[in-house]
């Protein structure tokens, strides 16, 4: 008894103690109720059953698919009694639709482009399909547990062609003697290989690339602690944070809190190899100086095996999740801008889709989720007075973050002549105008549009969607493409942002004329015999991008990804898929980060917040049993 007594005068002498301890526990308390969840809701499964089937053949006819991809907005076409509508049809949006849509909920998807798939989406010109943002994916060579959850909300319909295990040629041009220009090519199957295939190119450094490979494998995991902040609940995430448990829990913040530049800078002073390890930073769109070595990592680790491309182009991710959208009663429709999301009492009611002849239309729903990226959506679709209340919008005021201010420039080119024939390579090449590509693209950015004009194009990364998918000849016979991606800035365009699409007047296209010059001039110079192959050129800029891809100032990637986004703990907890106002979710890019599996991975998250229920732990139970069914199957041959 006088045990129990001195343990209770100890505490009721050092209080700090029992406020620890009720600290310790309810940081156990919720991280029992994230992990293992609420009670699983009867039928709120989506990974009950395996859905992939054996790939259909290839749907070649245009007209079949238009019927899939541009669905048209009309009142007459707005389903009944929708469960969850989707601004955008970007992969986060398709990803959230299907999953909701398999335990049942009617999904209405709204793209205010005349077609679906946000930047999986492709266009044709004069017989010349290209594809707009996807040129290669990694993960798909096997069963991933992210192609797993690809194959779950596409039924298994999405078929990839490899690219070249050399998957990406960096170049680095000597324009005093064009002969030293090199050539190096990047190995995509596993870290020995890439290694030992750079190490033919720098062979005195071999301590800084093993070092440099130490730290992508023991990057790999810390991925999940970006995700921890974005599904634990937000008190559990500020205890974390406030006790420093956080940084205990995973070593994210020792990768997200140094540059790219930095840690390359810590590895060898040797200026091209510094550019080769960082060589493909446009995939994420901020220059090594600005950018965190988490993402970079993460990028690297994605892409360590090498590349994929879908088969039959890129439209064919929408063109096979709509239609499990629709099983559903949903519905994915396209020239439908939401111009209001309306809330009423804290709550969202719905949204307010702009009609094409004039007017509006009021569509009704307890739950909507945004696709449109956050700047969009709290600072041009939410009425003012109940976004600035928000996290977000404060986040967003204080200049935490902000749209990429990085842009690009895309030059679409159709080709006469087979990829075969026209010698079209199945990599990427990412070339650049000098050996230390980081500084010339900072200086690059500071240039006005005169300047520009007059200086060089600091890279070109060089793609031939035709020469990776094998469909191609099938559906385009005779015909090639290449698409040639560089940066611009949108200053540089922004005058021309609000006059109509096509029609921007003379000294708009005079301007992107010079800069087409110079872009197919780089790519003259590794394909000579090119220049009397051309059907078809046109340049997309910075308000191409607003256009069709919805985005506000040209930006790539939605938000920028600086160091600041992945390391500042408030943004990381406040970009989630639940916000501060009842109802309202968002999915893609900007609640993790860009590129296409995360848009996936995204899906997820927000299907779960939805349902509130961890389907990633459903999903991965699945996965397990058609591993193990599989395993069974191979013994039994
Ligand atoms: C040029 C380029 C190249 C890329 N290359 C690759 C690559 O090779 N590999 C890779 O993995 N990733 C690549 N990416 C990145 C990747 O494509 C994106 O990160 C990802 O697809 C984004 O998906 P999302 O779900 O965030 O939405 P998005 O695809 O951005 O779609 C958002 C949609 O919302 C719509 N929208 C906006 N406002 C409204 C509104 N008011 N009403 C209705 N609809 C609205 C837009 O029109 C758009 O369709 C590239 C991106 C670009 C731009």
């Amino acid at each position: 008894m006088s045990i129990i007594l001195d343990i209770a005068n100890y505490f009721v002498e050092h209080p700090i103690l029992m406020v620890l301890m009720f600290l310790i526990y309810l940081i156990l308390f919720g991280i029992s109720v994230v992990l293992f969840g609420q009670a699983p809701k009867p039928n709120s499964n989506p990974f009950c059953f395996d859905a992939t089937k054996r790939p259909e053949p290839l749907v070649i006819s245009q007209a079949e698919r238009n019927k899939v991809l541009k669905q048209g907005f009309s009142e007459k076409n707005i389903p009944d009694n929708i469960d969850a509508i989707i601004i955008g049809s970007g992969i986060g949006a398709l990803t959230t639709g299907a999953l909701l849509s398999k335990v049942g909920k009617r999904v209405l998807v709204l793209e205010q482009h005349d077609q679906a798939g946000g930047c999986c989406h492709t266009f044709i010109e004069k017989e010349f399909e290209f594809d707009v943002g996807i040129h290669y994916v990694g993960e798909m060579k096997s069963r991933t547990i992210v192609k797993f959850l690809l194959d779950q909300v596409s039924q298994g319909q999405i078929v990839w062609d490899h690219l070249d295990s050399d998957f990406d040629m960096v170049v680095l041009s000597n324009k005093m003697d064009p002969e030293k220009t090199k050539f190096i090519p990047i190995r995509g199957m596993g870290y020995g290989p890439f290694k030992k295939k750079l190490l033919e190119y720098f062979p005195d450094e071999e301590e800084a690339l093993d070092k440099y490979i130490q730290l992508l494998k023991s990057s790999r995991s810390i991925s999940r602690s970006l995700v921890y902040y974005k599904i634990f609940p937000k008190w559990l995430v500020k205890i974390l944070v406030w006790t420093r448990l956080m940084s205990l829990i995973s070593s994210y913040h020792k990768y997200a809190s140094k540059t790219v530049a930095d840690v390359l800078h810590g590895l060898t002073k040797n200026v091209e190899l510094k550019t080769v390890l960082s060589y493909n930073f446009f995939d994420y769109g901020v220059e090594p100086t600005r950018s965190s070595f988490a993402i970079h990592s993460a990028l690297m680790n994605h892409f360590i095996n090498g590349g994929s491309y879908p088969r039959g182009g890129s439209s064919e991710i929408a063109f096979h999740i709509i239609p499990v959208i629709e099983k559903s009663g949903g519905s994915v429709l396209v020239r439908a801008k939401v111009s209001e999301i309306l809330v009423e009492d804290g709550a969202v009611v719905g949204v307010r889709v702009r009609r094409a002849g004039g007017g509006h239309v009021d569509i009704a729903s307890n739950v909507v989720i945004s696709d449109a990226g956050v700047v969009n959506t709290f600072a041009k679709m939410l009425p003012e007075t109940i976004a600035e209340k928000t996290s977000i919008y404060k986040i967003i005021k204080n200049s935490q973050v902000e749209p990429g201010t990085l842009s690009c420039m895309s030059l679409f080119v159709g080709l006469n002549g087979t990829a075969e024939e026209l010698k079209l390579p199945n990599y990427n090449i990412w070339c650049f105008n000098c050996t230390d590509a980081c500084k010339a693209i900072t200086d690059y950015a500071k240039l006005t549009l005169d300047e520009a004009l007059n200086s060089d194009i600091p890279f070109a990364f060089i793609v031939s969607p035709s020469a990776k998918d094998s469909s191609y000849q099938l559906r385009h016979p005779g015909k090639s493409t290449l698409t040639i991606i560089s940066t611009c800035m949108w200053d540089w365009f922004k005058d021309w942002d609000k006059e109509r699409v096509k029609k921007r007047g003379s000294e708009y296209e005079d301007i992107k004329k010079q800069f087409m010059d110079k872009m197919w001039a780089i790519v003259l110079k590794f394909y000579p015999h090119l220049e009397d192959k051309v059907e078809y050129m046109d340049l997309g800029t910075s308000v191409t991008n607003n256009f069709y891809l919805g985005t506000v100032v040209g930006e790539v990637y939605a938000l920028d990804h600086t160091i600041r986004r992945f390391n500042d703990q408030e943004v990381l907890m406040h970009l989630r898929p639940q916000t501060d106002i009842k109802g309202l979710f968002l999915t893609g890019q900007d609640t993790i980060c860009c590129g296409f599996v995360t848009g996936l991975y995204s899906g997820l998250l927000t299907a779960s917040a939805v349902l509130k229920r961890n389907l990633f732990r459903d999903m991965l139970a699945l996965l397990k049993k058609v591993n193990e069914k599989d395993k069974l199957y191979t013994k039994s041959k």
